[in-house]
């Protein structure tokens, strides 16, 4: 048995961990307390990764759909040979445009993965590159795009001392600006030295019972509550004049749009006392540092853009961001040297650019292509028509909203291939999936989570840290398993492409420095280290210097300060974007707005995190799921004695387009006629008796059709009004909470 320091990638917050090690085969995992950011932090899923890696459904060879519909093993370069023809007579048929790729959430966590699928699309001649980012949180690249970028930096909770949060759990999630290490540790130590914090939330979340004061809305009003509260600063003058006036323009045209939204008005629209969304507004705006920031929620229930572009106003005319003179905490370690002024990026396009979509007037969007219209792209037949995907880091049966369409689409397609390391329910779709080799089994670097800005979303560093962490184990014996680059790597040299690699983010360039992409060596393959020695190159500590330190190292050898505006800058943030302003004043024509749900489904749909997943992956490890494997509906218990059922009942879940089963759980800390589930959960229709097994997907009550935002394309996705009947009699899981009872011979079928 042997102890080594490794990177957790099972999600995107990366932490450093000691792995056991025991016959070539990892076996325990644990915190590493030497690691100076994470401190011996680690989360339960973090801690099964040795089950994972173990895990008996792991594919340990890719896989090859044959005519009659089953899987066989193929080997790995075989798989390739055939994708790259397959692929190549659909281009010479079809054009570049019919191949699409789709990323999902989990290629977040490593660094080579995404920019490396990407780097071949664009080499074969497609752009149809869509991600799980416009499905999710679209609103922030939108929001930015119109509003600006500062490139100063926001500030970072641990250094702030009035923080807003709306519609996000950071003590669950990870995100919300609060990093998910010891996020409740970090808030409780935040509100011992004086700083306080709001929460807008339907529910009263976990983050939320930390909160100085907790708003309760009906779920889709953040717009008109965010509204409000720049209401009361510009009514009361809590604003920062000066910073306004040297650096924003549209303060005015704010102020008009915002003054219908007083607080009465937009606490009956909300069903919150207007006193708290004043004293919302005074908490947030008379801190010295701060910063707003929206989630999920926000972005999911409806004006998404609007919500996200409102949370930058109330940063901006509080002037909560970085100035002239202040240290930037973390000035890059694999980045490029940070270079930060007291100045703006200013607004850029935000749609209406690049790639035209045939469905319901798309186009690209700072947000990326809208995933919620790449089903109807796959599926409207003519010129045009994407007729192979390549899937990576996601698993769109189960994660795309209009759960039908999306499985409706994968089964159309000419060519469906994913990377996939077990037979998820899109693998079971596919013509071929890829094995690849899982975390241990791979090098990693901290470059692509130096990335994230911290108080984006809530991962990424605050200080100057670096890792990096060799490969510890070998794949299992006798498998055949590739590195998901290598396979796009694969394919252009099979396709004789000249595969280029896009390594740094654009929108964190304009901050930390940009990166020249790199040409890969397309006659001799690199190495995985070689990739990471070519994306390091440039870097303000070299990758050399950072893998000195096994335990990972804070490199503050120097202080970079803001400085000032560049002489000759006149950029501008932009608090009074026309669009975003018209929507506001729609708003106010809502007919149904300070409505609770109607006769029909007079319950609102609210997503919500569960600890144990990440999005679609960790469903599947037992000591993660003991209690329960599936995703309760949670209701308040009132709403429970009105409808007859109690916790462990079976009800069918109705929107106007679609029903799925469900297992109701109570939930006081809910608004009542409120009902909060996660994604991600279930599978394909068919097994929906095995309920207590898989959960219920949400994602197929929700039309891609209807109430979409016209730019990113997001459908609504919480908030959504829905129904809830018990289905025939009290169906209990009564035998095993981990298997359940057989459903199907119950009459719960779809
Ligand atoms: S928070 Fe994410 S990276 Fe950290 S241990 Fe948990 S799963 Fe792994």
């Amino acid at each position: 048995m042997s102890t080594h320091p490794s990177i957790c990638r099972l999600c995107p917050a990366n932490c450093g961990i000691l792995v056991e090690v025991e016959n070539g085969r990892p076996v325990r995992i644990e915190g590493d307390r030497e690691d100076p950011i994470f401190q011996g932090y680690t989360c339960a899923k973090g801690r099964q990764l040795p089950a994972q890696h173990a895990h008996p459904e792991r594919l340990l060879h890719s896989m090859k759909r044959s005519d009659t519909g089953v899987h066989q093993p193929i080997e790995s370069q075989r798989a390739l040979e055939e994708v790259a023809e397959k692929i190549a007579v659909i281009v010479e048929q079809h054009g570049p445009r019919s191949v699409a790729l789709y990323i999902g959430t989990l290629a977040g966590s490593h660094p080579t993965a995404g920019a490396a699928a990407v780097g071949w699309l664009l080499a074969l001649g497609s752009r149809m590159v869509f991600t799980a980012a416009s499905i999710d949180q679209p609103g922030k690249n939108i929001a930015n795009a119109l509003h600006g970028r500062w490139l100063g930096g926001p500030y970072l909770f641990d250094e702030s001392d009035a923080w807003l949060i709306v519609g996000a759990n950071p003590v669950i999630s990870g995100t919300g600006g609060i990093s998910s290490v010891h996020s409740a540790r970090r808030i409780r130590a935040a509100k011992k030295r004086g700083a306080r914090l709001v929460v807008i939330d339907p529910r009263r979340s976990e983050s939320a019972r930390f909160a100085d004061l907790h708003l309760q809305p009906r779920p889709g009003e953040d717009p008109a509550l965010l509204a409000a509260m720049l209401h009361v600063i510009m009514r009361e003058e809590l604003f920062d004049r000066s910073f306004v006036t040297q650096n924003a323009d549209g303060f005015e045209a704010l102020a008009r749009a915002v003054e219908p939204f007083d607080p009465a008005t937009s606490a009956r629209r909300a069903d919150v006392p207007a006193a708290d969304i004043e004293a919302a507004a005074r908490i947030f705006a008379t801190g010295s540092r701060g910063c707003a920031m929206a989630g999920t929620g926000p972005n999911m229930s409806g004006h998404g853009n609007l919500s996200e572009y409102l949370v930058l106003c109330l940063n901006t005319v509080c002037g909560y961001w970085r100035s002239a003179g202040e240290v930037l905490p973390n000035p890059g370690v694999l980045t490029p040297p940070a270079t930060p002024k007291a100045q703006a990026a200013p607004p850029r396009r935000a749609w209406g650019y690049g790639e035209k979509l045939r469905i319901r007037g798309f186009t690209n969007a700072a947000s990326g292509l809208p995933t919620s219209a790449l089903a109807d792209e796959i599926l409207l037949e003519g010129e045009g028509q994407i007729r192979a995907l390549v899937c990576v880091g996601g698993n769109p049966a189960v994660a795309w909203p209009d759960q039908r369409k999306a499985l409706k689409a994968l089964n159309e397609l000419e060519l469906c291939v994913t990377l996939d390391i077990k037979m998820s329910a899109t693998a079971r779709h596919a013509d071929y999936v890829i094995a690849p080799k899982l975390s241990l089994e791979v090098p990693t670097f901290s470059l692509h989570s130096e990335s994230y800005e911290q108080s984006y979303i809530g991962v990424g560093y605050a200080k100057p840290y670096g890792r990096y962490a060799p490969a510890l184990v070998d794949p299992p014996s006798g498998s055949d398993l590739i590195e998901e680059w290598e396979f796009f790597y694969g394919l252009a040299q099979r396709m004789g492409l000249a595969l280029r690699f896009f390594p740094v983010r654009p929108e964190v360039g304009a901050l930390r420095g940009r990166r020249q992409p790199i040409d890969f060596d397309m006659q001799r393959k690199p190495s995985t280290d070689e990739l990471y020695e070519q994306m390091a190159k440039g870097s303000r500590v070299s990758l050399a210097e950072v893998k000195k330190h096994t335990h990972g190292a804070l490199f503050q050898d120097e202080t970079v300060c803001v400085k000032p505006r560049d002489p000759d800058c006149d950029a501008r943030l932009e608090l009074g974007d026309k669009t975003m302003l018209a929507e506001l004043r729609s708003l106010l024509d809502d007919s149904r707005a300070g409505q609770d749900g109607g006769e029909r489904f007079p319950f609102r749909l609210i997503s919500r995190r569960m600890p144990n997943v990440y999005n679609s992956s960790a469903h599947d490890l037992p000591a993660l799921h003991r209690r329960r494997r599936y995703n309760p509906a949670f209701l308040h218990p009132a709403d429970l004695d009105d409808l007859g059922i109690t916790a462990g009942d079976v009800v069918t879940i109705s929107s106007d387009h679609d029903s799925v089963p469900a297992i109701v759980e109570a939930a006081p800390e809910l608004r009542r006629g409120m009902i909060s589930m996660a994604h991600c959960f279930g599978d394909v229709p068919e097994r929906d008796a095995e309920l207590f097994e898989i959960g219920s997907n949400t994602s197929r009550l929700v039309s891609v059709e209807r109430n979409y935002d016209p730019y990113t394309g997001i459908p609504l996705m919480s908030g959504l009004p829905v129904a809830v009947h018990r289905t025939s009699g009290p169906l209990r899981d009564t035998s095993n909470p981990i298997t359940g009872p057989d459903l199907a011979s119950q009459g719960v079928r779809d």
